[in-house]
Parts: C-alpha cells; sequence; structure tokens
C-alpha cells in the first residue's frame, strides 16, 4: 500500500541520517558570522515532500535555522515576479563563476562590473536593491510573502543572526560599495545591505526547504494548495541557476556527480528540486523536493554529512536529470 512504501521511504531517510551524522566531524560551523557558530554541528534533518501531500521526515527535521545563501533563490524568483525577469537580468548576469560566494575579484577584473549571477553575494545583493519601495522592510516584503504563500505561515527573521551578519559584513559593505560605484545597485549601499541580510536571517526547517523545492521542482505549481505559485518561466531560470551556481564553487561537481538543481547556505541547508524521475512506486516518480539541514560545513560551505546524504539519495533513487 501507498501507505506502506511511504514508510519504507521514511525508514531509509533515518538510515542515511544516522549513517552520515558522525562524518559532520569533518566540517565545522560557520563562524565568521559569530551567531551561526552556535549550531550544533551534529545535527542532521532530511525532508522529502511528495506531491500528493505527504512529507517524509527523518532526523533533525524540525530544527529551526536561518536560509543564508539559499535566500538566494526566493529573492531572485521574488524580484523577478514583482519587477519581471528582464529588468533583473539587466543588472545580473547568469553565467557560473567558479569563485567563492563572496568573491569580489570579479566586479573588478570584467569591466563594467555586472555581477555574474544571482546566486553568489553580488548578485543577490543586486538583486535585493532592486525589490520595489524604499524601506528594507518594503523591499524585504516580496520575499517574506512568497514564502508566507508557500509555508502557509509567515517565516520570522531571526534579528540575533541578522544582527551577528550586520555588524561583521566587511565584505558584503565592499561588494555593496563596488557594485553602487559601477550603478547596478539600484538602491542606497546600506539598504540594500540590510534587505539582503535580514533575507539571509529568514528561519526555516529543513521541512519547509522541502516544500519550497517542491514548488520550484513543479515549475510554480505548488501542488498542495493546487495554485500557480511562480510564473514557470521564472522558475526554469532559476533551476538552471541552482544547477549551475547553487552550491557555490562546488556547483560543477555537484551537477556532474549528483546531477539535480540545488542550492546551500553557510548555516548547513541544502534544498534539491526533482522532476519526475524513476519507475512507478518510485518516491520521486511524480517529482518533490528535498530540504536537508547539518550545520558543520566543507571549506567551500556547504554541509558535509547533507552532501553525503543527497549524493547517496540520488544514487540510490536514480534521481540524476542526465
Ligand atoms: N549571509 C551570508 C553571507 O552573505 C550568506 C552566505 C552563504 O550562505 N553562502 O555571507
Amino acid at each position: 500500500t501507498l501507505g506502506e512504501i511511504e514508510c519504507s521511504f521514511t525508514q531509509q531517510l533515518h538510515q542515511w541520517t544516522e549513517q552520515f551524522r558522525p562524518y559532520s566531524a569533518q566540517g565545522k560551523c560557520a563562524a565568521y558570522i559569530p551567531a551561526l557558530a552556535e549550531a550544533n554541528p551534529e545535527h542532521l534533518g532530511v525532508c522529502i515532500a511528495h506531491p500528493n501531500g505527504q512529507v517524509m521526515k527523518a532526523g533533525e527535521w524540525d530544527i529551526p535555522f536561518t536560509m543564508q545563501s539559499i535566500s538566494k533563490v526566493i529573492g531572485f524568483m521574488a524580484a523577478c515576479s514583482v519587477c519581471g525577469m528582464e529588468e533583473v537580468l539587466n543588472r545580473v548576469d547568469v553565467e557560473p563563476t567558479g569563485d567563492a560566494f563572496n568573491s569580489i575579484i570579479r566586479l573588478e577584473a570584467h569591466k563594467p562590473g555586472k555581477p555574474f549571477n544571482p546566486m553568489i553575494n553580488a548578485g543577490a545583493i543586486t538583486v535585493s536593491s532592486l525589490l520595489p519601495g524604499k524601506e528594507p522592510a518594503d523591499k524585504l516584503e516580496p520575499i517574506l510573502s512568497l514564502l508566507e504563500k508557500i509555508l502557509g505561515k509567515r517565516p520570522l527573521v531571526n534579528e540575533n543572526v541578522f544582527k551577528s551578519e550586520w555588524e561583521t559584513a566587511y565584505l558584503n559593505r565592499s561588494l555593496a560599495y563596488y557594485l553602487k560605484q559601477n550603478g547596478f545597485l539600484a538602491a542606497g549601499v546600506e539598504e540594500a545591505l540590510e534587505v539582503y541580510s535580514r533575507q539571509c536571517s529568514i528561519q526555516v526547517t529543513a521541512e519547509d526547504l522541502a516544500k519550497i523545492s517542491l514548488v520550484i521542482a513543479d515549475d510554480g505549481f505548488d501542488p498542495f494548495q493546487g495554485k500557480q505559485m511562480i510564473p514557470r518561466r521564472i522558475t526554469k531560470v532559476t533551476k538552471a541557476l541552482m544547477l549551475t551556481c547553487g552550491m557555490y564553487n562546488a556547483s560543477g561537481k555537484l551537477a556532474a556527480f549528483v546531477g539535480v538543481p540545488a542550492k546551500s547556505g553557510v548555516s548547513g541547508g541544502i534544498m534539491a528540486a526533482i522532476p519526475p524521475r524513476g519507475r512507478r512506486g518510485a518516491p520521486f516518480q511524480e517529482g518533490g523536493g528535498i530540504g536537508i539541514y547539518g550545520p558543520a560545513i566543507d571549506q567551500v560551505g556547504n554541509s558535509v554529512s547533507g552532501l553525503m546524504v543527497l549524493k547517496d539519495m540520488a544514487e540510490h533513487w536514480d534521481l540524476n536529470i542526465f
């Protein structure tokens, strides 16, 4: 029966969380934003959101954490929805860089300094600056309301994490000043930075990430609510960006060896949007969303244990889109 099949999928998720949890010792919680260092490095939670409305959960799936870079995906979709994709792409390109997410080198090296893509900090700060309104709170609104529509609850901004990032955002400030100088920011430096840092501090769980990625997987349609939440063409570009730029400067390896559109954040979250894959009875036969949380990250900034689960999942259930 359907219930039994889902039960065995959940058991499989449990097995993975226990199998890969010890590997978190190979990573460390991010500390350059001091508040992120307070997370428990041994946490590992995994969720799958199935289009039939089921959410399969294992490990610490209900621990709240801040989205960090995963918010870049929401920011991009929200900006494209309210400003139009052309307007957004006038100010940010869709090319991978192979550099660290907070790298400043290409803004100076490639005139006129257009940020390469919305999944690196320079691009995301630019996208945040474009959102309508003058006050940071107004600009944040489309991001929060898109999440509220999908999750059925208004997500919170973790003020402690926001303050911690705000006070230490030296590199992001440099990026923003560079962007402003070259004419790419559509708002003041401090306003753009505040929107960006607040969106990074939006709190979610692995379950929330699974639901969000389910909607992205289904081209913007939310099967839980039976509604189109985001225009199709925006989610197609978003998935291409996730595949080519979503896992920082490990995106190429992810595409090569896992092969799913995914986005990570330095707080240890990963979400992956899976198109229909596998035979009858397979968990992703009708597509689905994956949400993972494991705060111990590697040198590049990706969750160590989370990445291992995602890789095994992709192999086990044949999720590689290639
Ligand atoms: N808020 C973080 C920063 O800008 C997000 C980075 C990330 O998750 N890679 O540094």
